[in-house]
């Protein structure tokens, strides 16, 4: 059983955790005996966002072998992830949601593997994450990028095209046919939308492949989703230090940060609605839905989820954005070596006790001596 406690930093309303904070926090010089340095790279043409792999390895061509192997095959899952675009000779999400009511699509395994993963995680959220809520999500979507374009004609979606759009939402009616390969959506109003989990989903693919590949000490971020692997080689550390920072500060200041946690071989993503929302009549409505009202959820600024698979992180920090904080702590209870952090609208804190064991401000340190 995870105890909780709560305290409150007023002055701090909104939170994110950046990616880019982690190459701060790695700053600190190797260590004269250590026989690794430190290489860093950024990507932007892969699941629309700024990309970071931190290497720590033994030889510069080192690190460009694993480099050019994670751009490559990050690359390749964001054309199977698209739900935008088609690519000459594949068949991806867009495939499968162009073929809604009409035929089943055969796929690749990343695909099905990930389908099958979105439709378990559904079941073990009791619907609160649904990849199936692509008719409702492509409208907020729409009228986002109205609003966005155009300000002063920024509305919002009417209660009855929402509510027309979420009967056609079920889950059981994605069917994936493991012996034909096939993803079919049974209903030609569907539609499958993953934004909530394919970049970490593809993370951890891309992290198992490369550990596979002899990859001992890294850190990726995936647009402020990050991943480690094994510890930081410099000599010094024993945990990769991650920052959940103020976004109203500036993200290239070690200020702000409303805090930062110490771990390794682990996930952590973050939900918000700072990331993604447009505004009418003086009011913010961002991307994450909850799936009962079909409205943007308001309970938090930001979770943070820790998980040790980076996909499970993505999925349970958009669903416990969802969730009022009592459903949502009972989840995390409920699923093994996952831990939650909650930034509430008025700034106060709420973390799972093994959370709390890895943070800075309650003493955590990524030092040897601890
Ligand atoms: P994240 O930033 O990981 O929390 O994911 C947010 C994205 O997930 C949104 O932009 C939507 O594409 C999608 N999404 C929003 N609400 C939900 C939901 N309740 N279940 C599944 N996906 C969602
Ligand atoms: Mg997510």
């Amino acid at each position: 059983m995870k105890l909780s406690v709560n305290w409150t930093k007023p002055l701090i309303r909104y939170a994110v955790v950046f990616g880019i904070t982690m190459s701060l926090l790695l700053s600190g010089c190797e260590s004269p005996h250590s026989t690794y340095t430190k290489y860093t790279d950024s990507f932007f043409d892969t699941f629309d966002t700024v990309m970071t792999v931190v290497i720590y390895s033994e030889s510069q061509e080192e690190f460009e072998f694993y480099l050019e192997k994670i751009k490559a095959r990050f690359r390749e899952l964001h054309e199977l992830y698209d739900i935008y675009n088609n690519y000459e000779g594949i068949n991806n999400l867009k495939t499968i949601n162009d073929s809604a009511g009409l035929e089943p699509v055969k796929v690749r395994k990343e695909i099905l593997d990930l389908v099958l993963f979105a439709k378990e995680w559904c079941r073990l959220t009791d619907g609160t994450f649904n990849v199936a809520m692509g008719s409702v999500l492509r409208i907020w979507h729409d009228y986002r990028q109205e609003g966005l374009h155009d300000p002063s004609i920024a509305r919002l979606p009417s209660k009855t095209e929402l509510r027309e759009a979420g009967k056609y939402t079920d889950i059981d009616k994605v069917i994936v046919d493991l012996e034909n390969s096939t993803v079919f959506l049974a209903d030609g109003k569907m539609s499958l939308d993953v934004g909530a989990v394919a970049k970490g989903y593809a993370t951890e693919i891309v992290v198992k492949e490369m550990i596979a590949l002899g990859l001992k000490s890294a850190m990726f971020s995936a647009g402020g989703q990050i991943r480690t692997i094994g510890k930081p080689l410099d000599g010094i550390r024993e945990r990769w230090g991650v920052g959940i920072h103020d976004p109203k500060q500036s993200i290239l200041q070690d200020e702000g940060l409303l805090d930062v946690i110490f771990f390794n071989d682990a996930s952590v993503a973050n939900s918000g609605g700072y990331q993604r929302y447009y505004v009418v009549d003086g009011k913010a409505y961002h991307h994450i839905i909850d799936p009962d009202t079909l409205m943007p959820a308001n309970y938090y600024d930001l979770v943070t989820v820790l998980s040790a698979d980076s996909g499970v992180a993505d999925i349970l920090s958009t669903a416990l954005f969802v969730l009022p904080y009592e459903k949502g702590l009972s989840l995390i209870e409920n699923v093994d070596e996952a831990e939650a952090l909650w930034v509430m609208p008025n700034g106060e804190i709420k973390a799972t006790s093994g959370m709390q064991r890895l943070m800075r401000s309650l003493g955590a340190t990524g030092s040897k001596t601890d």
